[in-house]
């Protein structure tokens, strides 16, 4: 972008620094960091307990990364919420607000576009723009807190994007997101989401942060993967199942399994056999998802029936299975679908 600072995405310790060599107290630090963090402040006038002058010093050297809603779409089901935001450089993405019984979760995403290449996907129908930064993560945490008016008290990396190809930013974003003056949200109500990328695995596994991972499975053979994942050419399911029982060791936390479900692709019973015994003794629990069809694209949903015989199996065998609730119907659309007709619209416009 420029030179200037991204104030958001600095650590309490770099804020200190920051301050200090600005010839500041170090509790100026700390304000600052509650003004950013905890009140989720969109404008540095806001932050009415600093001096004006050290207000306009900042206004000059710092960028206060603030996220424009550009369409908001809401569900009269249910209450989700759709958020389109526009970034400073005119990139946009979106986030979703999910209302549940435990709490309010938001979906973010973690890169403008991506480069996986998973087919029945639509973030990544135009390939990787940039990564998010930090403060572009959070933000879509903030502003949404803020425009509903109610605490987010889970968050799910499971937008448009690979959080494990944009890594250090992702491991900076959970550090800020459950930061005791922050939100401070904990680490448990956090889920990371990936394709399936080892080394991005098991760095996280050592980070000293229980987060849940949960992996983009879909298919319980390589070849199958394949069709759908390129990233399965790259790591192998037995490095990557290999990985994330690592993760479970070191980290104590259960793994969740997304499986889409595509008709005539990977949802038959020889499916569900070899899934059972891939799984056997793993810890965690599968995630099955509809495929939510993209019009680029001629995958569809499984029947009803074989998504119910598809879960039984799994079951009979003695694994924790779900079916993911649709939420939102009325203004559904698959990951990444919200951002890309609004791409679209401007360039037809
Ligand atoms: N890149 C990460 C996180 C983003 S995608 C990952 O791959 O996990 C979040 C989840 O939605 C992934 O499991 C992804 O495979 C799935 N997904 C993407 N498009 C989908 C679609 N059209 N229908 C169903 N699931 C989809």
């Amino acid at each position: 972008m420029n030179d200037r600072t991204d104030i958001k995405s600095l650590t309490p310790e770099q804020l200190a620094n920051y301050v200090t060599q600005m010839g500041l107290p170090a509790f100026r630090a700390r304000q600052l960091f509650q003004w950013i963090h905890e009140k989720a402040a969109e404008s540095f006038d806001e932050m009415s307990n600093l001096p004006a002058q050290l207000r306009s010093a900042l206004q000059e050297s710092c960028d206060l990364v603030v996220l424009r809603i550009a369409d908001v779409k809401i569900s009269a089901i249910d209450g989700t919420r759709k958020y389109l935001f526009a970034l400073p450089d005119g990139n946009v993405i979106e986030s979703v607000l999910m209302k549940y019984k435990y709490g309010n979760s938001v979906c973010i995403s973690s890169q403008v576009g991506c480069r996986m290449g998973c087919r029945f996907c639509a973030s990544t129908l135009d390939g990787l723009e940039r990564n998010l930064r930090p403060s572009e993560m959070l933000d879509q945490i903030y502003r949404i807190q803020r425009h509903l008016g109610e605490r987010i008290s889970h968050v799910v990396v499971m937008g448009s994007g690979e959080p494990m190809d944009n890594y250090d930013n992702l491991v900076a974003f959970i550090r800020l997101l459950t930061h005791e003056q922050g939100l401070n949200l904990s680490q448990r109500n956090i889920t990371v989401s990936t394709c399936g990328i080892v080394p991005g695995i098991l760095c996280l596994a050592e980070e000293g942060l229980p987060v849940t991972l949960a992996l983009s499975l879909h298919a319980p053979s390589d070849q199958v993967r394949r069709t759908l994942m390129p990233i399965a050419f790259r790591y192998p399911l037995s490095e990557v199942l290999d990985a994330c029982q690592t993760y479970y060791e070191k980290t104590g936390r259960r793994l969740t399994f997304e499986y889409s479900l595509v008709k005539g692709v990977n949802d038959n019973l020889e499916e569900a056999v070899q899934l059972a015994r891939l799984l056997r003794g793993r810890h965690g629990h599968v995630n099955l998802i509809p495929v939510n069809p993209i019009k680029e694209r001629d995958y569809v949903q499984s029947d009803p029936k074989a998504i119910e015989a598809f879960k039984n199996y799994l079951e009979k065998q003695g694994i924790h299975v779900t079916i993911r609730r649709e939420m939102g119907r009325d203004i559904a659309g698959a990951c990444g679908q919200l951002r890309k007709s609004y791409i679209q619209q401007g360039k037809e416009e």
